[in-house]
């Protein structure tokens, strides 16, 4: 037999506790003697009465003050930590290093005395000098001889000395040359000196291996070099050519010639043609676009495009007094201008034109 305590508030809730075997503890005697009369079970409910056959239970109202907990919910291995082990510390202060971004490089008795000891014979060679030291850096004297920074060997006057310190810090296979702050870090509680910090910078940023495989998160974008505008220049006085190509038909063109006012306004022309033009054609596109507006150019950016060099093109602006500047592979930014209005011009085209992109040169 088994005897139940319940109290729930809810009258159905009485009922899930029993029919689960769970204790109540709060509640009063109404709940209980709610469920001796209760009828009507909803599908829920009801499903839990055959599972309550297979028990012999008789059910017994508790007052709130003595209804604990049945042990069913309240299992002894549960009650909380061993009353045994409350002063034992798990992962004592030994496991945890004194500064949580730093790694611990080597192990300072075996690898750092061959190095504290080369330190230590720079300090006594160079005595007077650590003495003079001493009041500015505020050093302190231990066992007679050795000068110290805090806890740290101050490396003194030997620069081979101190790149050995930062090569042991930075470049041994357990410190993965690190950056510079975790460099320094590393450093400072083992070695000093003045200016360690401008001296681990300047070995870092000089560090061949760090040159060579770490990506430059930060990288700085090349000097602008812009075209210097001519004085008082009008529009479409100086101009940069250039051809989009390899567009989808449209109209059937499939070409942009773009010319942008490079001095004067920065606005640009673009002349929908196909991408067999000759010089001529290039010639006429401009007699007919833009001449009437802006009259005859005075200096023409292009590319090496051989629309641009033929022997036509030369012969033309030289005969119109124009000035051809035309970009060299080693100054390809001569007509940056152009290629910048390309890229906008692309970027627009990509938007606005049609899925079937078969209407841009409307
Ligand atoms: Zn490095």
């Amino acid at each position: 037999m088994t005897r139940l305590y319940c109290g729930f508030k809810r009258t159905s809730d009485n009922h899930l506790a029993i029919v689960r075997f769970r204790g109540g503890s709060c509640g009063t005697r109404r709940g209980l003697d709610w469920v001796s009369r209760w009828r009507g079970l909803c599908p829920r409910h009801a499903g839990y009465l055959p599972k309550r056959e297979q028990y012999n239970i008789i059910l017994e109202y508790k007052p709130g003050a003595t209804n604990r907990a049945d042990a069913l919910s309240r299992r002894p291995d549960y009650k909380g930590s061993n009353p045994i082990n409350d002063d034992i510390t798990v992962w004592p202060d030994r496991y945890f290093c004194d500064n949580h971004t730093s790694i611990r490089v080597f192990d300072m008795d075996s690898i750092g005395d061959n190095l504290d000891r080369q330190v230590k014979l720079a300090q006594y060679k160079e005595q007077p000098l650590l003495k003079k030291w001493a009041p500015t850096h505020n050093l302190t004297l231990l066992d007679g001889t050795h000068w110290y920074h805090g806890t740290a060997l101050v490396v003194v006057a030997d620069n081979a000395l101190r790149r050995g310190v930062i090569s042991l810090f930075h470049n041994h296979v357990t410190a993965g040359h690190a950056g510079i702050t975790k460099t320094l870090q590393l450093i400072t509680p083992y070695y000093w000196w003045p200016n360690l910090k401008t001296f681990v910078t300047e070995y870092v940023k000089g560090c061949a291996t760090c040159q060579m495989t770490k990506v430059n998160t930060h990288p700085t974008h090349p000097l602008m070099f812009p075209i210097t505008p001519a004085d008082n220049a009008r529009p479409f006085e100086t101009i940069a050519m250039d051809f989009i190509t390899k567009l989808p038909q449209s109209g059937g063109f499939d070409t942009i010639l773009t010319i942008t006012d490079t001095d004067c306004s920065k606005a640009s022309i673009f002349i929908p043609c196909h991408k067999t033009i000759n010089s001529e054609g290039v010639a006429l596109l401009y007699l007919n676009h833009v001449i009437p507006h802006y009259g005859i150019p005075r200096k023409i950016i292009s590319d090496r495009d051989i629309h641009f060099v033929s022997k036509f093109s030369t012969e033309l602006c030289c005969i119109l007094n124009i000035h051809q500047n035309i970009s060299t592979a080693y100054h390809p930014q001569t007509d940056g201008a152009s290629e910048r209005t390309n890229q906008t011009l692309e970027q627009y085209l990509q938007v606005f034109c049609g899925t079937q992109q078969n209407n841009w040169h409307a």
